[in-house]
């Protein structure tokens, strides 16, 4: 292990990162930006940057988008599925073995905790592993049209599918959508958030490393606006995946309509955790605790409104008060249990939110404050905060804050709680925590959202199909739902 402390402590001096790919990788090759221009990657625990990166624009998506659509015509579409599986596989067992250096990458550039980023580095290995398996299952139907003939489907790779990542999670979100694409037969344009670019461009070097060929995945790096926005609107794609805003998911979906692409989008949410009188209150506590200081809130599925029964509100609120209280602040790299936020920007939302609740009068129960590294006192810190909201349609309630930020309502009854749950633009998951098999079944059927976790939030993993309903966006990423986003049915009838 002295190798991983080494990467550690190198990490942490701030000296330049090595080692890491500075240009976009476009048809199995790393390349400067065709402007020669470059931008800077901070690491939000110092607020500092560590490493410059390609600044793209449309002249790199152009030749990007050119690499994808010769792979897929000439290379990937065609190679025999079993044999996709097999390169898939090797991606798989490739980033285990880079595992800790992905880590460390991921930790600097987003400034999670290593621990949260090396889960989700075996995350992205598991999604490669998944859809490696499903790449020989992906079939097509028969059809009785009668003795006379003979009818039957075909599913068909969509084409060049453009993934545009945000910067949360951000291996975590290329590999759910880069592994199901390839294994459809899709080549792939990737652009990953200009807050966190590296990670995605090490899966391409990785994806090159396994033996997939020159073109089936590209990586261009920027900023939304000079590399996203050319690529949502490019004529030579076939599929977009988006992750990220609404306001941004409407830009591409607008850009999109103008040639008629596919989109999926998996935006904002506010999520609701319902805890009920009987349900196992340690669990609960746990559950939420994860649910709103994981990653520092900065996560879609965040569970940011809590919904207890009055029953177990008093006792509930204050033990989770003190547990806040509790929870260590540092730099990822030192793995403590809350990290950064990423950014000046969202930073100074956050405490914009909080801000504007005081005024309104909203009692804030712990927290409230921006903070630094306690070590080093440098970085992007928000202290993990609890705040009543007797108002359900308060804007602390309704908007999406990203950061360490729950609020708390209380409900007199399952059906007040469900009513309080439903109430909001967004619909992404929805957390129930209850002893009554009945009741979080129930709960579930009329929950408004895309996946519901009952007595344990954030269940499940690749094999469970994700995505919101309402502002939270449409479509499904991850099980096997999340492969047929990258086909397309041909139907065949024929004379016989
Ligand atoms: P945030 O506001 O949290 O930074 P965004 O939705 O803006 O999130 O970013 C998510 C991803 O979308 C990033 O990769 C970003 O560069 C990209 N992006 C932002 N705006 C656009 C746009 N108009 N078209 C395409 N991509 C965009």
């Amino acid at each position: 292990m002295k190798n991983q402390k080494d990467l550690i402590d190198r990490a942490l001096s701030g000296d330049p990162f090595p080692g890491l790919p500075q240009g976009h990788f476009i048809d199995g090759t790393f390349c400067a930006a065709a402007a020669g221009r470059s931008m800077e990657s901070l690491d939000p625990g110092r607020a500092e940057a560590f490493a410059a990166f390609a600044r793209g624009d449309a002249a790199d998506v152009d030749a990007a988008v050119a690499s994808a659509r010769q792979a897929f015509e000439t290379q990937w579409r065609d190679m025999p599925a079993a044999e996709r599986g097999r390169l898939l596989q090797r991606v798989a067992e490739l980033i285990r073995e880079n595992a800790e250096r992905l880590a460390v990458v991921e930790c600097l550039d987003s400034g999670k905790p290593i621990g949260e980023a090396r889960g989700d580095i075996q995350g992205a290995a598991r999604a490669f592993e998944y859809y490696a398996g499903a790449c020989d299952k992906l079939q097509g139907d028969t059809f009785p049209i009668g003795p006379a003939y003979l009818g039957y489907s075909l599913q068909e790779p969509v084409g060049v599918a453009a993934q545009i990542i945000p910067w949360n999670f951000p291996i975590s979100t290329a590999a759910r959508g880069i592994a199901p694409a390839l294994a459809a037969g899709c080549t792939v344009v990737a652009k990953p958030a200009e807050q966190t670019p590296f990670t995605a461009l090490l899966l391409a070097e990785i994806l090159k490393e396994a033996g997939l060929p020159d073109g089936v995945c590209n990586v261009v790096t920027g900023t939304g606006a000079e590399a996203g926005a050319p690529l949502a609107a490019h004529d030579g794609i076939d599929h977009i995946t988006f992750t990220g805003s609404v306001a941004s998911g409407t830009a591409v979906m607008k850009a999109a309509a103008e040639n008629v692409t596919r989109v999926v989008l998996e935006l904002g949410g506010k999520s609701p955790v319902i805890v009920l009188g009987d349900c196992d209150r340690e669990a609960a506590l746990d559950g939420v605790m994860g649910a709103i200081f994981e990653n520092a809130g900065q996560i879609c599925s965040a569970g940011s409104r809590l919904i207890v029964e009055r029953s177990l509100h008093d006792g509930f609120v204050e033990a989770l008060c003190r547990r806040t209280e509790k929870l260590t602040l540092g730099h990822g790299l030192r793995d403590p249990q809350l990290g950064p936020v990423n950014s000046a920007e969202q930073l100074a939302r956050i405490a914009g939110f909080i801000e504007r609740a005081r005024e309104r009068g909203i009692e804030v129960a712990t927290g409230g404050a921006e903070t630094t590294d306690p070590e080093t006192g440098k970085g992007w810190f928000f202290q993990p905060t609890i705040a009543a909201a007797d108002s359900p349609n308060d804007e602390l309630v309704q908007e999406e804050i990203f950061g360490p930020v729950l609020t708390v309502q209380i409900a007199e009854d399952p059906e007040h709680a469900l009513t309080l749950a439903n109430n909001s633009q967004y619909a992404l998951v929805a957390g129930v925590y209850t002893g009554n098999f009945a009741h979080a079944h129930r709960m579930a059927q009329r929950l408004d959202a895309g996946q519901i976790y009952i007595n344990e939030y954030f269940a499940g993993g690749i094999e469970v199909p994700f995505g919101g309903n309402k502002k939270s966006g449409f479509g499904r990423e991850k099980g096997l739902e999340g492969l047929l986003s990258y086909c397309r049915t041909k139907a065949v009838a024929a004379r016989i």
